[in-house]
């Protein structure tokens, strides 16, 4: 890390840093842990052109979620720019792989988050999903909100990078066709809006705590759909979380419908190794 970038952020903690690692596992920004004599601490930096609204939409998704005093997020300490660089402080957590019992209070924790509700879908501001817009504007129907905010968005930036043809996208009126016999009763919760495995941390004492939120009021299995997408967490959070918000038999079509957001995101993102899971799950509700 660059000497001034140290110096300005030390001049934040008002504290001198002994010592800075690289942290991996992003794919987005570069990260560290910078500790001081008493402390640690978490700073992503990226190019400010890319990052610093990034980085302020992520600081107020993890203060929206903290706000609920439902389930923890890492405190925020800073979010500016310094030269060329943007950059987002936080605390650092001292994580572990969580146990059985870690998985009870996370499934827990996320059933109180989703039961925060609101009058709409969506959210007062926009913000991104991975490094892509996402936009939150807001309905008081969820068919027409996944549908103009979730999935059209993501079909036509896969039609501009020719990675699906028009004949391969279902139209709006199908789409609603399909998803009004699957989207009923629907209550807006907030939401993480990015579940995968890499964004939740358990501390050494046992807290959960949600990073990299991609925030707004939804329909609360989609939180569900996108944790079990690329792995799945232990069985006992999910038993705990249906114990409180339990699930119905449209849920499991539901699932794969949500999990179509997310495969349509990695699609435009990662390219043609997910065209397969896209269309498979096409053919089946389109
Ligand atoms: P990116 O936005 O670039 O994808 P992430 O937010 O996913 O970056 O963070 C990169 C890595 O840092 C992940 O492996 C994550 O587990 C870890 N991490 C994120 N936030 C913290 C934190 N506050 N304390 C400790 N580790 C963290």
């Amino acid at each position: 890390m660059q000497t001034d970038l140290k110096i300005h952020l030390s001049g934040i903690l008002n504290e001198n840093i002994e010592r800075v690692s690289t942290v991996h596992g992003g794919d987005i920004s570069t990260a560290y842990k910078i500790e001081t004599v008493t402390n640690a601490y978490f700073l992503k930096t990226n190019q400010v052109s890319k990052a610093l609204n990034m980085f302020e939409i992520e600081a107020n998704g993890l203060q929206l979620i903290a706000n609920t005093n439902t389930i923890k997020t890492p405190k925020v300490l800073a979010y500016n720019r310094f030269d060329n660089h943007a950059f987002l402080l936080m605390e650092f957590i001292e994580s572990k792989s969580p146990s059985a019992k870690d998985f009870e209070h996370l499934g827990q924790q996320l059933a109180q988050l989703h039961q925060c509700d609101s009058e709409n879908f969506g959210l007062d501001t926009d913000n991104f999903i991975g490094s892509l817009p996402q936009s939150n504007t807001q309905h008081s129907n969820w068919v027409d909100f996944y549908i103009h905010e979730r999935l059209h968005p993501q079909f036509k930036l896969a039609h501009r990078k020719s990675l699906l043809a028009s004949s391969e996208i279902p139209s709006v009126e199908k789409m609603g066709n399909s998803l009004s016999q699957l989207f009923k009763n629907i209550k807006p919760s907030l939401l993480h809006g990015d579940l995968w495995s890499g964004n939740y941390l358990i501390s050494e004492d046992d807290t959960p705590y949600l990073i990299d939120p991609a925030v707004y009021f939804g329909h609360n299995e989609v939180d569900i759909a996108m944790s079990k997408l690329f792995g799945g967490f232990g069985e006992s959070f999910y038993q705990v979380y249906a114990e409180i918000i339990p699930f119905s038999n449209e849920t499991s079509a539901r699932m794969e419908i949500y999990q179509l957001y997310y495969l349509l995101v990695h699609l435009n993102l990662f390219g043609n190794s997910y065209r397969n899971s896209v269309k498979t799950i096409l053919k089946k509700f389109f």
